[in-house]
């Protein structure tokens, strides 16, 4: 194995002890938590070693980084997430690679989303992504809708062509009253999450934790969690 690929393989053995532990810890069986390792500002040749090394789930936050990426990977037998905020200009680029799109979070990515999936003939899941620290009926610091907003959106989902409702998304709040309390965060995430499931059942993916706070999602229900740093190693600051 290449120097970067045995690092990716200690590293994704420690993510996949870490999940495992968790799993057991609260009683979960490991088969209920999938991980999706995020490749941002990480190269192509990267993602390749990762589909060897047996990850399937792969997710991406910028459309000008992750479009040639995929493109090169293409061949790959890959799951593609995106879960960066979603300008409407962008969609139909991300419609070309994106399976998931786990950053919904307005009615007007949705119906772009749509008409994007149809022109495409292509059916794309979708996550609404929840903002905790959102106020009523506005959006969050890094996207996401309000608690409040989660029912129409889903509605306006479940009534879009071309999409499927799979369920819902978040990052752990950096600031308000769930700043430093991921379990907290992810328990309301898990509230949410079971009353959008009593409307919309096939709507049961919990997309939730992140390097810092897995254990926390898995604790409290998720069934994905979006690996980064963990994995792939600290990333460069954005510029
Ligand atoms: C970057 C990113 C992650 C992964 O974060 P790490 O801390 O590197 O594990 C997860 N979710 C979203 C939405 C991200 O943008």
């Amino acid at each position: 194995m290449t120097d970067r690929k045995t690092e990716l393989a200690a590293n994704l053995a420690q993510v996949e002890e870490r999940i495992a532990a968790a799993c057991t810890a609260a009683g979960r069986k490991r088969e209920e938590v999938t991980l999706i390792v995020v490749t941002k500002t990480y190269p192509a040749s990267d993602v390749r070693l990762l589909a060897e090394l047996g990850v399937r789930h792969v997710a991406e936050n910028r459309d000008q980084e992750a479009g040639p990426k995929a493109a090169e990977c293409a061949d790959l037998p890959l799951i593609w997430h995106f879960v960066g905020q979603l300008q409407t200009n962008k969609v139909r680029s991300v419609s070309s690679y994106a399976d998931v799109v786990q950053s919904v979070d307005r009615k007007r990515l949705v119906d772009a989303l749509s008409d994007a999936a149809v022109r495409t003939a292509r059916e794309m899941g979708v996550l609404i992504q929840v903002a905790l620290d959102a106020d009523s009926g506005e959006r969050g610091s890094r996207g996401g809708v309000g608690p409040d907003g989660v029912e129409a959106l889903a509605e306006s989902v479940i009534a879009a062509e071309g999409l499927r409702l799979d369920g819902l998304m978040t990052v752990a709040p950096l600031a308000g009253p769930y700043e430093g309390r991921p379990r907290a965060a992810f328990d309301r995430l898990a509230e949410i999450s079971s009353r959008l499931r009593a409307a919309h059942p096939a709507a049961n993916m919990v997309s939730a934790g992140m390097s810092s706070d897995l254990e926390e999602a898995v604790a409290a229900g998720a069934t994905h969690v979006r690996v980064g740093t963990a994995v792939l190693g600290v990333r460069p600051p954005l510029r």
